[in-house]
């Protein structure tokens, strides 16, 4: 399998410290993403690598979270770390961009905490991502709201010019999920070059949209920024 590194971190999975996975590849290219480094590929790692990593961590995390990438991509070394990560009494997440609905399928009974990116309204995913996959997202969140063991968050990446507020009403008309993460634009080491001629959204603005999608999506939400870190609505 290839990996971009391995983190120990407080910050991936609400309330547990974690040891975070980076897979590397993505089949999508997102123009504001900051992994662009392992979109194709990273360090080569044996799978008795990664366990021997997750062995020597285990006193200390709570959980394995399994980033990238997409993880995914990798499906049967994914499996693999989160059957050997349950064994360990360890809580699981996995980020995705759930582009991958029968993959996903198959190891949702060993994720705890699933977070979905959802990039776009179904209709615009050709736009924002190059690949009309709308409706394998859409399936996705489906499939993770059928597994009622799952906690599931979605979360999207407000990116100013890319998307506007009727887009994110648009968005919390589609899905349902446990909590839903609006979050804030970034514009450093982003994948298309020209983003990072564009603002940050002021974090109020974020606060009075998701204030305005709270009715209409009907869960938890919250907004996370540079600025103030997660801030429940
Ligand atoms: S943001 Fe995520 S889904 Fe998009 S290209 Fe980067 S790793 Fe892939």
């Amino acid at each position: 399998m290839e990996i971009g590194g391995t983190v120990v971190s407080s910050l991936e999975y609400s309330g547990k410290m974690s040891l975070v996975i980076f897979m590397a590849k993505c089949p999508l290219r997102c123009p504001y993403c900051h992994n662009s480094e392992i979109l194709e590929g990273g360090e080569p790692t044996t799978l008795e690598e990664i366990f021997k990593i997750i062995d020597d961590s285990v006193d200390y995390i709570d959980a394995v979270v399994i980033s990238g990438g997409e993880p995914l991509v990798q499906i049967d070394e994914l499996l693999e770390i989160l059957k050997y990560s349950k064994s360990l009494g360890l809580k699981t997440k996995v980020d995705t961009s759930a582009c991958y609905p029968k993959r996903l399928k198959k190891v949702l009974n060993y994720i705890d905490y699933l977070a979905i990116d959802v990039k776009a309204p179904f209709n615009r995913y050709k736009e924002l991502t190059m690949f009309n996959i709308g409706n394998k997202v859409k399936n996705s969140i489906q499939i993770a709201n059928d597994n009622k063991e799952t906690f599931l968050e979605c979360r999207t990446t407000y990116v100013p010019g890319l998307l506007d507020h009727e887009d994110i009403k648009q968005i919390a008309n589609e899905i349902s999920c446990d909590l839903y993460t609006l979050q804030q634009f970034r514009n450093k080491n982003v994948l298309d070059e020209s983003l990072e001629d564009v603002k940050s959204p002021n974090p109020i603005e974020l606060k009075i949209l998701a204030n305005e999608i709270q009715p209409i999506i009907n869960t938890k939400v919250k907004i996370k920024t540079a600025e103030f870190g997660e801030e429940c609505i």
